[in-house]
């Protein structure tokens, strides 16, 4: 006979203010098995635990049921706790009380009698639970950063500073991210390169980093300690591994019209690059579409397909371009390259690899104003947004982050701030905040919590910049929320004379070589107009490009923006809802670089931890094939969102499912779906589930259908 303890929690007053939990342990002491049953005020705190093991070895308990609060919450300390006293920990139950109960009723009486029936159901649930042993999987001990951001390098270095393999992965030629492009950082403005130019370096020089630039990872399978991962190495035509940087090539390149990315279309680069000097890796890469020589070789290879002749063939041909027009190749880099490194004919490669945890650290994107952010919409029906900025039509009005190219001394114009129009000093300043955060009517009502700040900081440069210059700020409400941020938003105001101004703008239009931007302040309770030489929209944060296909690869979940979700906002907020993902930085939502730091740091320290053990536990609550059953339809493989079903060959030729169990994450699907009742899966199997229906509603339910009662063999 089982001997079930049964603990309620008060949760402070989150449970006990709307149940009566000595009422519930009251009505505990009569169920069937159990012999104990008790409340505390918290039954996670020590002393709560404490009681826990007390009573277990007192009563000498088998079996315990914690009424408390959602088994995500705390289901693996308290399992941790009635191990260590000697029960089987898949012998411990949760009745959610909380979430279930408390949280979502307010009648006390009507709350007590439902939480009563949940811990009924728990009882008889726990009175038939197995005696389940966890499994042991492989760890492979190498992680996979994705970004290379601060986020990914912080997380990358942390991690290969601790004695573990690490490849960091960005897609772009360069890693840095947005930090690269910034001039000064808030709240002490510190140059940018300086404090993160020396870490890039120590990601290249660092014997534990692979770095692998220009490439993105395209599918991932496995669990935690086991991903195996295929990743895309897109062609750079120039080998980086004889390349050694010298520069004749981009210096001599004659396609120099190419808008830069890097400069946020301030400045332009050439057809072979490197998107600034301070790259990592310090090597160029072909930009293929803007390259004369690869344009050339593929008009032969598609002039030679529409000859029918070879692609050896096509090298005598002489392509015209689109406009009918000659083509010229060019070759100029190839002819130059001391080194030989240039390859025109470069393709993409996909490369398997196998890593035990992955950091997500893929950043962020900036809300753009012509909609091409709204990945959802089929690029046709993508709208521009606040056209009444006049962003787009209006040289002058231009985003923060260009603002920063501007002001950066190894930006476009060498630090020089000059209007994109005419070149000019602008001495009228207007920036706009809150464009594309919190606001309904273009999809983002969240606060992109960097704005305010950056603003500030680019207020105090400006005039640090040129004395002369008059900053005005139309913002919505200030957040500066931090450390020193506070007093860095009023330094912008008292020492450094920015005026804010309180309220939304309605227009802006040029008049007179200015201008004019509309708007009212709330304050002032009146219409105001400034006239601006330059307008600048500190434009919110959005989820970086591709995100969500992203995350559908590497299976995790996230938010209605493209966010990653944390697996507990509050206590595994680095950790994704797949064991062995973990996350840093604005790929999980906007924050600053202090907050980025720390997260990748933490995420670090996560997977240190992970490694640091010598191999994985693998969760016992998973599914197995009764073979005998199986009828191998196929189904069970067909709906496992895992791929953790296979089909073996079983005695007499007879084709049977089986289950991965490292793979396995005990879903329950392939148990629901089996036809022939043929898999069971362990921890919910159907004497256990069915004893709680029973339970709830007083009657017993028949067994006959139960899937784990012992049918005749289908062979007989
Ligand atoms: P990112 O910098 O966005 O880096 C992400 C990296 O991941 C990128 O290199 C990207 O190419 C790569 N990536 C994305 N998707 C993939 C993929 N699928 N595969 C591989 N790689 C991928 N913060 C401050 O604290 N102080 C400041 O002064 C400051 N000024 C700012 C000024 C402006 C105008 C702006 C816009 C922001 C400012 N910030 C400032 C915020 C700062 O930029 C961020 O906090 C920081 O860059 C976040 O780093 P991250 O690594 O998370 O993201």
């Amino acid at each position: 006979m089982a001997r079930i303890g049964v603990f309620v929690c008060h949760c402070g007053t989150n449970i006990a203010g709307t149940v009566d939990c000595p009422g519930v342990a009251a009505a505990a002491r009569k169920m069937p098995g159990v012999v104990f049953a008790s409340d505390y005020k918290y039954m996670c705190s020590e002393p709560g635990q404490k009681l826990i093991q007390d009573t277990i070895a007192a009563e000498k308990l088998d079996r315990v049921v914690v009424a408390s609060c959602s088994p995500r919450m705390h289901e693996p300390t308290v399992r941790r706790t009635v191990a260590a006293a000697g029960v089987n920990p898949y012998r411990m139950e949760m009745a959610n009380l909380r979430e279930h109960c408390s949280w979502v009723h307010q009648d006390k009486p009507v709350a007590t009698a439902k939480a009563i029936e949940l811990v009924g159901m728990m009882v008889a649930k726990v009175s038939r639970d197995e005696a389940l042993r966890a499994g042991r999987a492989e760890l492979t001990k190498r992680l996979l950063v994705i970004g290379g951001g601060i986020a990914g390098i912080q997380a990358a270095l942390d991690v290969a500073n601790a004695g573990y393999q690490v490849t960091l992965l960005e897609r772009t030629p360069t890693i840095g991210g947005k930090m690269a492009m910034l001039d000064k950082t808030f709240p002490t403005l510190d140059c940018s390169a300086c404090i993160l130019t020396p870490l890039m370096v120590d990601v290249a020089q660092h014997p534990n980093i692979t770095l692998m630039t220009s490439a993105e990872v395209e599918e991932v399978h496995g669990f935690v300690g086991n991903f195996e991962v295929a990743i895309r190495q897109k062609a750079r035509y120039v080998d980086h591994s004889i390349c050694n940087g010298c520069g004749t090539c981009w210096g001599k390149c004659p396609v120099k019209d190419v808008t830069s990315e890097f400069d946020q279309g301030m400045g332009k680069r050439t057809a072979i690059y490197l998107p600034f000097p301070q790259a990592i890796p310090n090597k160029p890469v072909i930009d293929a579409p803007h390259c004369r020589s690869i344009a050339y070789r593929e008009a032969q290879l598609k002039q030679a397909a529409e000859q029918g002749l070879s692609p050896e063939e096509a090298g005598k041909l002489k392509p015209v371009g689109p406009d009918g027009k000659k083509l010229v190749p060019c070759g100029i880099c190839e002819k130059l390259c001391a080194t030989k490194a240039i390859r025109f004919d470069d393709t993409d490669r996909v490369v398997k690899e196998r890593f035990g945890a992955v950091i997500v650290a893929s950043g962020y994107d900036l809300f753009m104003l012509d909609g091409s952010h709204d990945e959802a919409l089929a690029p046709q029906a993508r709208k521009p947004y606040y056209g009444e900025y006049g962003y787009g039509r209006y040289p002058d009005v231009i985003t923060a982050l260009q603002l920063e190219r501007l002001m950066n001394a190894s930006g476009p114009t060498k630090g020089e701030v000059v209007r994109p129009s005419d070149g000019k000093h602008p001495k009228t300043i207007a920036f706009i905040a809150c464009v594309g955060s919190r606001d309904e009517k273009v999809g983002r009502p969240y606060c992109s919590k960097i704005c305010c700040m950056y603003t500030a900081k680019q207020a105090i440069m400006l005039k640090e910049h040129d004395p002369s210059v008059q900053t005005y700020v139309f913002y919505m409400d200030l957040r500066a929320a931090g450390r020193y941020y506070d007093e860095f938003t009023r330094r912008a105001q008292e020492t450094f004379g920015a005026q804010y101004l309180r309220g939304r703008v309605s227009r802006v239009y040029p008049q007179n070589g200015h201008y004019v931007v509309q708007g009212y302040d709330t304050l002032l309770g009146r219409a105001i107009e400034v006239e601006a030489d330059l307008v600048v929209l500190a434009n919110g944060v959005t989820s970086a490009r591709g995100s969500v296909d992203l995350m559908q690869t590497l299976g995790i979940s996230y938010d209605g923006y493209g966010f990653i979700n944390e697996a507990h906002v509050k206590l595994r907020p680095v950790e994704t809802n797949t064991a062995g993902i973990y996350l840093a930085g604005c790929a999980a939502g906007p924050k600053d670089i202090p907050d980025t730091v720390a997260q990748a740091s933490a995420a670090a320290v996560k997977v240190a931890g992970l490694f640091a053990r010598p191999f994985i536990e693998t969760e016992p609550t998973i599914s197995e094939v009764n073979q005998a059953r199986c009828v191998a339809c196929h189904l069970c493989e067909e709906i496992c969102p895992f791929g953790a079903v296979t089909f073996v060959e079983v005695k007499g030729g007879r084709q049977v499912a089986q289950i991965n169990p490292a793979v396995c994450k005990g879903c329950g699907l392939c148990t629901a779906g089996c036809r022939g009742r043929a898999i069971l899966l362990h921890g919910f199997a159907d004497q256990q589930v069915l004893a709680q229906v029973e339970s709830l509603f007083a009657r017993p339910v028949p067994l006959r259908a139960a899937r784990s009662e012992p049918e005749p063999l289908l062979s007989k």
